[in-house]
């Protein structure tokens, strides 16, 4: 299998190479050459599989020839092994149509892990084939930053850096990143937003003097293994439900589109999806660009859900991209105009494409605190602030009365249990795997929210190509 670019202009890479690149040069992101499609028979096959044989199956395609089925499997299975629970991601039944995707069993309690301890499988593997070491600088509105750390603390050839919005994660996820006091591992405290960490991380991989220096890479939802390794669990809850004689929808808690693309990824290669339900909190960027066709930045307004504060949705770009006909040179002016003037309108055939499968809901801190407390007292489930605003678009969604809908649960409600508290009185304890978190030692520097400070930094910290 090839990536290509979604701005047209980078190198094609294969799938070693796509992963181990994350951005492309060119600005924009690696996207499969084409989709691979399974018939209806195959995946009528699938049913019944182990997590981990699934996860083979679904992902060879996107693999190609970079990794056999044999050594795909036993990273698969290294990587699930790691999770709290056999079924990897299991799913609860909320009420006769409403069900949950328990997606944070791994180390960390947030879905990420479901990608990230894969991925940092899949860089220890390519890295040993030679090259460069490995540079990783992100940024995380708090729940990658601690699945990434975990899945490539200590790692060879491989240096982390890591940065997070100062004071606007929570405690749970601050320690989680912070505690990890592997050497190569670098968290840094920024004065700012995630949007503005963020544009810093984009800025660093565009900068041709850091470039010659240093080999970098990503590990925010810009990178394709990252989502692909999401496709499974669609089809893992898709088959329990009925798939393929049966369609389902689901609800996703969106922030930088990388989970529910996932989900559009599952729909084109033939897994049956009745309609994929973004839900966005106040920062609704994604809800009026798919109800309106308006994507135009608005400022981020902290909320309970931190994980969705985001106004710029990176891995929108790689729907655009495949709505618009895959043209890398008009989608590329298309994203220029949106860099300068903050704002872009979809062209019809972007906005017929979304609005064929996905529909949008957005929910404020009171749809969101009155959801927590349905769940509490109508399911007897706890869930996180994320997973209720999954959970609110569910159950406002307009779908056919036969078709169940599964809500993406994106965190566990321990990560975020003073949000969940002051909704519903109820305070989630942490799950024994995460030990005596709130014991041990913090590391961490705090730095101005400026270009030169952050890439100073790295220069000074960073492992540089040989
Ligand atoms: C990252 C995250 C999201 C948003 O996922 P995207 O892939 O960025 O859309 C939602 N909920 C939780 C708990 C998260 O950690």
């Amino acid at each position: 299998m090839e990536y290509v670019s979604t701005r047209g202009s980078a190198a094609t890479l294969d799938f070693a190479g796509a992963t181990l690149a994350g951005l492309a040069s060119d600005g924009g992101l690696y996207v499969p050459s084409e989709w691979p499609r399974f018939s209806e028979a195959e995946i009528a096959g699938f049913a019944g599989l182990p997590y981990a044989d699934l996860a083979q199956k679904v992902m060879q395609p996107f693999v190609g020839d970079c990794l056999s089925p044999a050594r795909l499997l036993e990273l698969t299975r290294e990587a699930y092994g790691r999770f709290a629970h056999a079924a990897v991601t299991p799913l609860t039944q909320l009420d006769e149509r409403n069900w949950l995707l328990e997606l944070f069993h791994g180390p960390t309690l947030a879905f990420k892990d479901v990608a990230l301890q894969l991925l940092g499988l899949f860089f220890e593997e390519f890295l040993a084939r030679g090259g460069d070491p490995l540079t990783i600088v992100g940024a995380t509105s708090g729940d990658t930053g601690s699945a990434a750390i975990d899945a490539v603390a200590g790692r060879d050839r491989v240096e982390i850096f890591m940065l997070h919005p100062s004071g606007r994660v929570s405690d749970v996820q601050r320690r989680q990143m912070t505690t990890v006091l592997a050497p190569n591992v670098h968290n840094l405290a920024i004065d700012g937003s995630f949007d503005d960490a963020q544009a810093m991380v984009k800025r660093m991989f565009n900068d041709p003097d850091m470039n010659r220096r240093f080999r970098f890479s990503a590990v925010n939802s810009i990178n394709w293994a990252r989502l692909m390794a999401q496709v499974v669990y669609y089809f893992a809850a898709a088959l329990q439900l009925g798939a393929p004689q049966r369609r389902v929808a689901f609800a996703v808690p969106t922030g930088n589109f990388g989970d529910v693309f996932a989900g559009y990824v599952a729909a084109r290669m033939g897994l049956p999806i009745e309609r994929l339900i973004v839900a966005t909190n106040v920062n609704d960027i994604l809800h009026r660009a798919l109800t309106t066709g308006d994507y135009s930045q608005g400022t981020v307004t902290p909320t309970a859900a931190p994980s969705m504060d985001i106004q710029v949705s990176s891995n929108f770009e790689r729907l655009l991209f495949d709505l618009g006909g895959r043209d890398g040179g008009a989608l590329s002016r298309q994203m220029a105009g949106f860099e300068q003037t903050k704002a872009m309108q979809l062209t019809n055939a972007q906005r017929e494409g979304a609005s064929a499968l996905f529909s949008s809901a957005r929910a404020d801190a009171d749809d969101m605190a009155r959801t927590l407390r349905w769940a509490w007292s109508e399911c007897a489930e706890i869930v996180d602030p994320h997973t209720a605003i999954g959970l609110h678009a569910a159950r406002t969604a307009d779908l056919p009365a036969d078709v169940p809908v599964v809500t993406l649960a994106t965190a566990h409600p321990a990560k975020f249990r003073d949000a969940v508290e002051r909704s519903t009185g109820q305070r989630p304890s942490l799950p024994a795997r995460v030990g005596d978190l709130f014991d041990r030692e913090e590391r961490y520097t705090e730095l101005d929210g400026t270009y030169e400070a952050v890439s100073g930094f790295v220069a000074e910290h960073a492992v540089p190509r040989a």
